[in-house]
C-alpha cells in the first residue's frame, strides 16, 4: 500500500466513524497528518482527492474488413467471385493463380471480383491470396476437370490463306481481342438469365466449348465457344442486354458482334451473314443483332457464340439459363 493510499484509508476510517457516532471531532480522533491543528469534514474535503480514473473514450470499432468467395471448387471453363465489403478497394489489384491482373468492381454496398478458369487450366490445387495494407485474403482453389473434346476440321486451302495463313489477318483478330477482352465500365447491363442467342430456331451444336480442334493445314486451336449450325439468315438474338461494344466486319471472325453486358460480361458473335446494330447502340435481352451466315474462317451457316468474364471465355451454354449470382454471399449468411 502507498503512503497516500494509507492516508487515504486513514481519513475515509475518520469519516465514517463520524457519521457513525454523529459527534464532534474529538481528541480521540487521530491527527490526519502533523500540520492539521484539528480535524474537520472541510479540511477533509480540501485534501487531494483520489485522481478520478479517466473513462477511455469508447469508439464504436471500425468493421472489419469481410472477404467471400462463391466456392473454394471450379470448373476450368467456368469462374469465381470474390465479394468484399467494408473496404475501399478503388485501384486494389492482385494476380490470380492463373497469372492474370484482377481488380474489383464497384457495386451496391461492396465490390465484386470475376475469376475467371480458362479451360485449359490443369486442373488441380491453386493458391488464391491477395494483401495490402488492413487486409488479406487467401483461399486453396481446386480446379476440377471437364469433358475434352477434339475434332478435324477440313477448310479449303483458300478460306485458310484468307484467314488462318495470313499474318495480317491473325495480326489484326490479336489486336482486336486485345482491345474489348477486358472492357469493364463498372456499371451491370444484364438483367435475369442469359437466353439462346438463337431464340426457339432449330439449330445443331456443331462444335462445343472446350474442343480441342485440328484444322486440315495442321493448325491447332481451343475452341472457346459454342458453334451452333443453323440454316443462313436465322436471327441472332442478344442473349442479354447491354451495349454494342463492337459491330464490325474483321478477317478472321466475318462479321462480328460484341455485346456489352456489364461488370466485364461479354458475348461474342462471329461469321454473321448480316449486322442488325451499330457500335454503340443500347440492346435489350431478345433484340435481332444480326443473322446466321459464314463469313470469315467458317465452313458453313452458323453462330459461333461466346462469353468472356473477366477478360477469358468459359462456357456460354452455362451461362445460358442462368445469370452470374453476384449476391452469392447473401445466401451463405442464411
Ligand atoms: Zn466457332
Amino acid at each position: 500500500m502507498t503512503k497516500y493510499k494509507k492516508l487515504l484509508t486513514a481519513m475515509l476510517l475518520s469519516a465514517i466513524i463520524l457519521s457513525a457516532s454523529g459527534c464532534e471531532i474529538s481528541e480521540n480522533v487521530p491527527a490526519i497528518n502533523s500540520s492539521s491543528e484539528s480535524s474537520s469534514m472541510a479540511e477533509e474535503s480540501s485534501l487531494p482527492e483520489e485522481p478520478a480514473i479517466e473513462e477511455p473514450v469508447v469508439e464504436e470499432p471500425l468493421p472489419e474488413p469481410v472477404f467471400v468467395l462463391s466456392s473454394n471448387e471450379v470448373q476450368r471453363g467456368s469462374y469465381l467471385m470474390i465479394r468484399a465489403e467494408n473496404i475501399d478497394l478503388s485501384g486494389f489489384s492482385f494476380t490470380d493463380f492463373l497469372g492474370y491482373n484482377r481488380e474489383f468492381i464497384a457495386t451496391e454496398g461492396g465490390w465484386l471480383c470475376f475469376v475467371p478458369v480458362k479451360m485449359d487450366t490443369e486442373p488441380g490445387s491453386f493458391e488464391l491470396s491477395f494483401a495490402s495494407e488492413g487486409f488479406e485474403f487467401s483461399e486453396t482453389i481446386t480446379v476440377t476437370d471437364r469433358e475434352i473434346n477434339t475434332q478435324y476440321l477440313t477448310v479449303a486451302p483458300s478460306t485458310l490463306e484468307e484467314t488462318l495463313e495470313d499474318e495480317a489477318v491473325r495480326a489484326a483478330f490479336d489486336k482486336f481481342f486485345q482491345k474489348y477482352r477486358w472492357y469493364e465500365t463498372g456499371v451491370k447491363f444484364w438483367e435475369g438469365e442469359f437466353v439462346l442467342p438463337l431464340g426457339d430456331y432449330v439449330y445443331k451444336e456443331t462444335t462445343p466449348y472446350g474442343t480441342f480442334r485440328t484444322f486440315s493445314n495442321g493448325n491447332t486451336e481451343w475452341h472457346n465457344a459454342t458453334d451452333m449450325a443453323a440454316k443462313g439468315g436465322t436471327p441472332v438474338y442478344a442473349t442479354n442486354s447491354g451495349v454494342i461494344l463492337f459491330a464490325d466486319y474483321l478477317g478472321l471472325t466475318g462479321n462480328t458482334v460484341i455485346i456489352n453486358h456489364g461488370f466485364g460480361v461479354l458475348s461474342w458473335h462471329y461469321h454473321l451473314k448480316e449486322l442488325d446494330v451499330s457500335t454503340g447502340e443500347t440492346v435489350e435481352k431478345g433484340d435481332l443483332i444480326g443473322k446466321v451466315g459464314t463469313t470469315g474462317l467458317s465452313t458453313g451457316n452458323h453462330l459461333h457464340f461466346g462469353i468472356t468474364v473477366g477478360g477469358m471465355f468459359v462456357d456460354p451454354m452455362q451461362m445460358v439459363g442462368a445469370e452470374p449470382e453476384i449476391d452469392f454471399w447473401k445466401e451463405s449468411e442464411e
